[in-house]
């Protein structure tokens, strides 16, 4: 496209696509104004993609995924190089969210616009999810994948994942035995009695609880005044700019991180799993490119008003951390800087929008809880009624908003879902072989689609795309530009 060429001319008004990529490329030091070094960071990530699924697939291939010296490799090299990387970058979501929601809602600075932001990102949201999930169940309705699996390859699969499924199945049971009724389920779900337990009672934090936190601080502080405010704003920013560091930090790690997540998902994953449950992954992954690559195209070029070519090349550091870590919350701090960074996206719209969607706006999560529950339905013999067809929308929808974005987080919404339908829920075990690799996948589409609603909401709320940006003068009077002047 033409107008990229100007991409790299340090004169031009144009955001670089890689701005974000080239500046961790350089030195540690932000203040050092050298050159990058090297490879870009995306292409060095795709090739520690590609040498983790290539080794990962020969591996299998040839030894097979129990054989004890890969289950060695696995467990004392490549699984914990994963781990370390997704800690690390999980470790960051608490600080960095709750920083960049005060901040982001108090930048908004005026309670009506950011009822506006809140209103549209909302509508967006139900909206596309809404179309992701009619994808999903169209699809399953059409091609049926349900009642092309043999009996025998389905029990064997049954019986090859059923130790996992019977755990998975308690395990949300008991979650659910204490549901209360509906409408105090949902109070109860977003907000917190006690916001710091909701970042201390257990290992995973609970991140609508601490957004819900965040936004109403952020509230509070656009309704006093600068002198009662400024302090606090002033130490958040600094948290927000101190993690920012943390994570340019961790995704220089990035490339050997993602080799060694897929070549543990490769590895142990046997490709016959693949072929046996072909009709289920091909329905799912037509279903995710169709939303991928037809409505979020769509919603680029009429809503967003930028080249779908030239969205997809800038977000491609956003796309392969979500494919490699399959956690949206593990994604969140890289896409809050490419969005700002390589879209031009304004922080105070990144910081509502982004945040707010890893968890709650998950398309791709919500296609799949669809395609899923339909295809266990479909082979457990149960013919859905429209009535029930129209419950599994609406809960899937909903599959969008409440499951966690973590690893596998659709699983405990899919056993929910198969009991409210009366079809046995230890039929997950079918999938579970196929689920991670399915996840990689979906949680692409999870956060291009957070991506997708900020760029809509910012070019909504005039602000120009591609550009840079002055950063949002907090009404307290802190700004970036007065921070590094300073
Ligand atoms: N892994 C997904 C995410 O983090 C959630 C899921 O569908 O399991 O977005």
């Amino acid at each position: 496209m033409p107008e990229n060429k100007d991409d790299k001319n340090p004169n031009s008004d144009r955001l670089a696509v890689d701005a974000f990529e080239r500046e961790i490329n350089t030195d540690l030091n932000a203040k050092t104004h050298d050159k990058p070094k090297g490879m870009p960071l995306h292409t060095r990530i795709i090739i520690g993609l590609v040498v983790g699924v290539v080794a990962g697939i020969t591996v299998n291939y040839l030894f097979g995924g129990t054989n004890p010296r890969v289950v060695w490799v696995i467990d004392n090299f490549t699984e914990p190089v994963g781990q370390l990387f997704l800690r690390l970058l999980l470790m960051i979501v608490v600080p960095l969210v709750f920083s960049s929601l005060v901040v982001g809602v108090a930048g908004i600075g005026d309670i009506r616009k950011l009822g506006r932001v809140g209103l549209k990102s909302f509508g967006y949201c139900l909206v596309i999810s809404a179309i992701s999930v009619v994808i999903g169940i169209t699809l399953a309705n059409t091609i049926k994948p349900g009642k092309r699996i043999d009996k025998a390859t389905s029990d064997a699969l049954q019986a090859r994942y059923a130790t996992d499924a019977t755990k998975r199945v308690e395990d949300a049971s008991k979650a659910s035995a204490t549901t209360p009724k509906p409408l105090t389920a949902v109070i109860e779900t977003i907000i917190p009695k006690n916001p710091f337990f909701a970042v201390g009672s257990k290992e995973d934090a609970n991140m609508l609880h601490i957004m819900f936190f965040g936004l109403i601080i952020g509230v509070a502080i656009t309704l006093l005044p600068i002198t009662a405010t400024a302090p606090l704003l002033r130490v958040l920013e600094s948290v927000y700019e101190i993690t920012a560091k943390i994570i340019e930090i961790i995704m220089k790690f990035a490339p050997f991180a993602v080799a060694c997540l897929l070549f543990n998902n490769t590895a142990r994953f046997g490709l016959d799993l693949l072929q046996a449950l072909a009709w289920f992954v091909a329905t799912v992954l037509l279903g995710l490119a169709i939303h991928m690559f037809g409505v979020y195209s769509l919603s680029i070029y009429f809503l967003s008003r930028i080249s779908p070519i030239d969205f997809f090349r800038r977000i491609k550091t956003v796309i392969l951390t979500a494919f490699s870590t399959s956690s949206s919350n593990a994604t969140l701090p890289t896409a809050l800087r490419v969005s700002e960074e390589n879209l031009g996206v304004p922080q105070e719209i990144n910081s509502f929008v982004l945040t707010v969607g890893a968890t709650a706006n998950q398309n791709g999560t919500a296609l799949y809880e669809g395609i899923t529950v339909l295809f266990l339905a479909q082979l457990a013999g149960v013919d859905l009624t429209l009535a029930q067809q129209l419950m599994v929308v609406y809960l899937a929808i909903l599959g969008g908003v409440g499951t966690a974005g973590i690893p596998s987080g659709s699983i405990p919404f899919i056993i929910g879902v198969l009991v409210t339908i009366n079809v046995n829920p230890a039929l997950i075990a079918i999938i579970l072989g196929v689920d991670r690799i399915l996840d990689m996948c979906r949680t692409t589409l999870n956060v291009t689609g957070d991506l997708t609603a900020a760029t809509y909401v910012a070019r909504s709320e005039g602000y120009e795309l591609l550009k840079p940006h002055e950063p949002a003068i907090v009404h307290a009077g802190v700004t970036m530009a007065e921070r590094s002047s300073d």
